[in-house]
């Protein structure tokens, strides 16, 4: 018989392939599947149907379409920092990652920032 027994084969943490078998429709097993859940453990994708992004160490919401993504630029909300560095006013950002594994409240993407 050709039942070939797949396994996920992803590397794990102990540096050894991943042994879980795999049905028919599967390409990895659920801890090593690219999660197209929102919620992946410890990572946030989406809160109340928005995407979330992160830009260097801080996470923002955007509610606009179509998504954002790595390498995009961004109007920001100021913060103290931007404040202090860039003065007054939105600051512009660069999508560094998708998600985010910050837990507290997040501000919102002002807009996309214009193409310079
Ligand atoms: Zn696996």
């Amino acid at each position: 018989m050709s039942d070939d027994e797949r396994t996920c084969g992803r590397p794990t943490r102990a540096g050894t392939p991943c042994r879980v078998r795999l049905s028919e429709s599967e390409d990895a097993c659920g801890m090593h599947a690219p999660s197209t859940a929102s919620h992946a453990v410890g990572r946030l994708f989406e809160v109340d149907g928005e995407q979330v992004v992160s830009v260097g160490r801080y996470a923002y919401r955007w509610r606009g379409n179509p998504p954002l993504a790595i390498g995009d630029r961004v109007l920001l909300p100021e913060n103290w920092l931007s404040r202090k560095k860039d003065g007054p006013g939105h600051w512009v950002g660069t999508i560094t990652e998708l998600g985010t594994t910050y837990t507290g409240t997040l501000g919102h993407v002002v807009d996309r920032a214009p193409k310079s």
